[in-house]
């Protein structure tokens, strides 16, 4: 796509002059490493359902679906109960399209003009952007250098800037990074006593964690989602379009408390998850195991790719991987010209991601034989910049 060309006659907010649209390159390349998709398409008996639901709603079409998708959230609620042992009432559930549209959801109840919302970087490079356009406030406390939270600033920075929400992403993208529960529940606690600017006593900030890589979490490691039933300011966003496979069908879902999920009802779109979104989510649903099948081998290609980064060098010097519980890694850490390494991998075919801080780039997990064409090209790439 040309760059934005907006003639300065059209009334654009002077705060969007000159911004972009975001979003990573869409090339068409061989081997696409860099928007954290899982490689595999869905099953042929996947298919056929997917065909066979979305062929029973057609000659509904003429008419608007269930605003308040029943039984999406039922079949959200089945769903976590399986993957994450918490069993939520529909009413605490709500799905949107794509985890984009719930965290803009979000910030459109929770946010707005006087108001802050607090999180950490490195963390999703869009987070900046809904505070933008729901105007709200945006402030980040720094990761510690492996990129764990450093949970003693942020509680600090949640009680002197008085946020409405505290974001955080739990495994961090783009490092991999989990949260761990203990410190969920210390900065739930902390929100719990915390004020908002701007708001009468008694008010206090919500916590969103965005779980969007969260089924790639090692085992052991329990859901935020596992909270909510004790915690009224706790806000879980997860998405279908990663472990899930299901990327192309946008379906994101919020797991909170019921004033949370009654907030984000207020300012919904009327009918914002088309018939057809919602038969083809239905449809996943009854292929759950399927759809997320290859979970645990893409999981033994990180932990085999970490190993094997951490093998290689630049300059003399063994690569840093970033520890992840996802399905991606950020390695280099020293890339003096990490532009030069992801031009180079292009060059040969694939594509992953300039994002983090300077000197590192993402990857993320491929077929087999995708990540055997990323091994050999990374190897060749590294040989020749040195
Ligand atoms: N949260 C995080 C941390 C992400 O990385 C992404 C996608 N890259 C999303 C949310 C949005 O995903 P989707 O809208 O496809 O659910």
């Amino acid at each position: 796509m040309s760059e934005n060309t907006i003639p300065s006659s059209l009334p654009l907010r002077n705060d969007l002059i000159g911004e972009e649209p975001y979003g990573a390159p869409q090339l068409d390349v061989p081997v696409c490493l860099n928007v954290n998709e899982n490689p595999y398409p869905p099953n042929p008996d996947v298919i056929d359902t997917i065909v066979e639901r979305v062929r029973e709603i057609a000659p509904t079409l003429n008419r608007y679906p269930d605003r308040e998708h029943i039984k999406l959230r039922q079949a959200f609620s089945d769903y976590l109960a399986k993957e994450s042992g918490a069993r939520l009432d529909i009413s605490q559930l709500w799905g949107a399209n794509g985890s984009n549209e719930i965290m803009l959801q979000l910030f459109q109840a929770f946010g707005g003009p006087g108001r802050t919302a607090l999180s950490c970087d490195p963390t999703y490079s869009m987070y900046p952007e809904y505070a933008r356009d729901t105007f709200t406030g945006w402030k980040v406390v720094h990761r510690n250098a492996d990129f764990t939270l450093d949970v003693d600033r942020t509680i600090e920075a949640i009680n002197d800037i008085k946020p409405s929400m505290v974001l955080l992403t739990s495994p961090n993208n783009p490092t991999g990074t989990p949260l761990p529960l203990e410190d969920t529940e210390r900065l739930l606690a902390a929100c719990e006593q915390a004020d908002v600017a701007g708001a009468v006593p008694g008010v206090h900030p919500i916590l969103v964690i965005d779980e969007a890589y969260v089924e790639f979490r090692n085992s052991g490691t329990p859901s935020a989602v596992t909270l909510i039933n004790k915690h009224e300011n706790l806000a879980v966003s997860r998405t279908m379009s990663k472990a899930f496979a299901y990327a192309g069908a946008r379906v994101g879902y919020l797991a909170a408390s019921k004033g949370i999920i009654d907030s984000v009802r207020i300012v919904r779109m009327p009918y914002h998850l088309s018939a057809v979104t919602q038969a083809v989510a239905l449809a996943a649903f009854e292929h759950t195991d399927e759809q997320l099948s290859r979970v645990a081998h893409l999981r033994e290609v990180r932990d085999q790719t970490a190993a094997w980064l951490k093998r290689q060098t630049y300059k003399g010097v063994p690569l840093e991987v970033a520890d992840s519980e996802s399905n991606f890694l950020l390695f280099g850490g020293h890339f003096d010209n990490r532009e030069r390494i992801f031009q180079e991998l292009l060059d040969r075919g694939i594509l992953i991601r300039v994002v983090g801080p300077d000197g590192w780039l993402r990857v993320c997990m491929g077929t087999d034989d995708e990540m055997a064409r990323f091994r050999e090209a990374l190897a060749e790439v590294l040989r020749i910049v040195e």
